[in-house]
């Protein structure tokens, strides 16, 4: 298959739903973690869950890296914005995430120079075109937009570029599943494995979640298709008691993963003793930092940020949502309070949230209460 609409055939798809069902055992409840964000957004934009038999739970993981962002490393990344010699900027998706002091946005519309790139690259135009501002990126995203803001540093060394530095947020996805899997209010069966992730780091890193905690991971392309023959293949693999990393994007994804994006990450960055995760706590080498090499464009060291620690809002329940101890519509803010025109969380910003695909796709628009 080529061609998007032929892994969107509903008669495919209709045939591998019920190829599912066939094949599942009524007696026993299925929980599946689909990782990335981008499948909670393709599961419910294309109402594939109402497809699968009742006893397939679909619970979504941390892979939307503005969720997992925590609040008080929005507010660090912020607080450069009130330095006057400062341009911030950051991808459209970080712009609408609220800290303690509202969202990068509403920071623009209070005055402050905070402007939406497209890309990394954009970057060097702004502090060649502005040699007398500082022009810092707010940069986030997991193993598949690291590469990119590696070659903006390695573009900015060969260029000289001094008035441009990088806030990483980078983080890692295998550190998180491995903190799921020893999580103690965690049981999962098995995962869909992050597609766009695996296309950097390959399917090799996550042998550890069958050789160690003996579950299937399956990684998974994003179209309707792609994700059904996933949660198929991991009935398959629990029903004939195997648990093996397959790779069912392997139009797209290599085992060995991207050997030039790889390399790229080694020679910027390197691992951050822990790094908070919204929801997950601190988990070990699970983050890159700029590393001495590429100091001079690290804005941690140029701007020696005061580290920011911060609770979510009390009522909010991102954290039991990013676990998937609790649905969505299970936050006692869901719908009413928190929206995507108002957001209070993260997982309601962007389209990977879960929050948000579920008040966009599955017609539920309240929580179970609203009562406040
Ligand atoms: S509804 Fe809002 S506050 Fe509740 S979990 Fe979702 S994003 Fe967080």
């Amino acid at each position: 298959m080529q061609f998007v609409d032929e892994f969107r055939n509903k008669e495919l798809i209709q045939k591998t739903a019920q190829e599912i069902a066939r094949r599942v055992d009524p007696k026993i409840q299925y929980r599946i973690m689909e990782v990335c964000g981008g499948h909670t957004f393709s599961i419910y934009r294309f109402g594939l869950h109402e497809l699968l038999p009742p006893n397939i739970e679909l619970i979504h993981g941390p892979g939307c890296p503005v969720c997992v962002l925590p609040m008080g490393r929005i507010d660090e990344g912020m607080s450069l914005a009130n330095d006057d010699s400062v341009i911030l900027t950051a991808f459209g998706d970080m712009m609408r995430v609220p800290g303690k002091k509202g969202s990068p946005l509403e920071l623009k519309a209070k005055g402050r120079d905070i402007r939406m790139i497209y890309s990394p690259l954009d970057n060097l135009k702004l502090a060649i075109e502005n040699r007398d501002k500082k022009i810092v990126f707010f940069a986030i995203g997991f193993e598949t937009t690291a590469p990119s803001t590696a070659l903006t540093l390695i573009q900015a060394k060969k260029l000289g570029i001094k008035n441009f530095f990088v806030f990483s947020n980078h983080v890692l996805i295998v550190p998180a599943i491995r903190a799921i899997l020893d999580s103690p209010d965690m049981r999962i069966d098995g995962f869909i494995g992050p597609g766009h992730v695996s296309t950097v780091i390959g399917c090799q890193p996550y042998e550890f979640i069958s050789k160690n905690y003996r579950k299937p991971i399956v990684i998974s392309g994003f179209e309707p298709l792609d994700l059904l023959e996933s949660i198929l293949k991991i009935v398959q693999q629990l029903q004939e008691g195997r648990n093996e990393v397959e790779n069912q994007y392997n139009r797209v994804v290599r085992w060995e993963g991207n050997r030039t994006a790889l390399k790229v990450i080694q020679e910027v960055f390197e691992l951050r003793p822990y790094f908070e995760w919204r929801g997950l706590g601190f988990i070990s080498q699970s983050a890159l930092k700029i590393n001495k090499s590429y100091a001079q464009w690290d804005a941690e060291e140029h701007f020696q940020l005061n580290r920011i620690v911060l609770t979510d809002p009390k009522s909010s329940q991102c954290g039991e949502v990013l676990k998937g101890v609790l649905k969505p519509y299970q936050c006692k803010l869901f719908g009413k309070v928190c929206n995507p025109e108002h957001p209070v969380g993260a997982l309601m910003v962007s389209s990977e949230g879960a929050c948000a695909a579920y008040y966009q796709h599955t017609g539920r628009k309240e929580g179970i209460t609203d009562s406040l």
